[in-house]
């Protein structure tokens, strides 16, 4: 069976005393998901995370660690493909989300930031619901906005 891997990232921020989540929803879907994409040749999955987290969403972030990998399995072309993504868990940096280069809008409809307390209810993906549950511990786990990455490390 043909093999894909992608990377995708968890983009975190505290707002108005709010952890929030940047989640995306791909043209022509009626799903939200997560930012995510191919791993380039050369690159790593966290540097290709990164890039898709500015590409699908504009935003910047800085990288805290790796949260897991999701695997699934999806037909194009009659053909079975087996998938693998591996997320990771970012901070907030810089830049406004949905305002992606135009050249972007092609894959996105639309990126906006919800709560991260019912982010995991919104996406349609259990891998990905699974992905952020974990992020929410962790960040739980250090003190709501205030963590390094360190100390969710355990
Ligand atoms: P990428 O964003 O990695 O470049 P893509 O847009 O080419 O990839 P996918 O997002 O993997 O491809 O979508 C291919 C198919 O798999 C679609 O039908 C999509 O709905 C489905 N799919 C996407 N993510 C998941 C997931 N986490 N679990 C199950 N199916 C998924």
């Amino acid at each position: 069976m043909p093999r894909e891997s992608s990377a995708g990232g968890v983009v975190v921020r505290e707002h108005e005393g709010v952890l929030e989540v940047a989640v995306i929803r791909p043209r022509g879907k009626q799903v939200w998901a997560l930012p995510k994409g191919h791993v380039d040749k050369g690159e790593k999955p966290e540097e290709a995370a990164a890039r898709e987290v500015l590409e699908e969403t504009g935003l910047r972030a800085h990288l805290e660690r790796q949260l897991g990998e999701i695997r699934y399995v999806y037909q194009f072309r009659g053909a079975r493909i087996f998938k693998t993504v591996v997320f990771f868990l970012f901070r907030y940096e810089g830049g406004e989300i949905d305002v992606l280069d135009p050249k972007m809008r092609v894959e996105v409809d639309q990126a906006k930031w919800v709560p991260l307390e019912n982010a995991h209810r919104l996406l349609a993906y259990r891998g990905e619901k699974e992905i952020l549950k974990k992020a929410q511990r962790l960040l739980l786990g250090q003190g709501a906005g205030t963590g390094t990455g360190e100390a969710g490390r355990r």
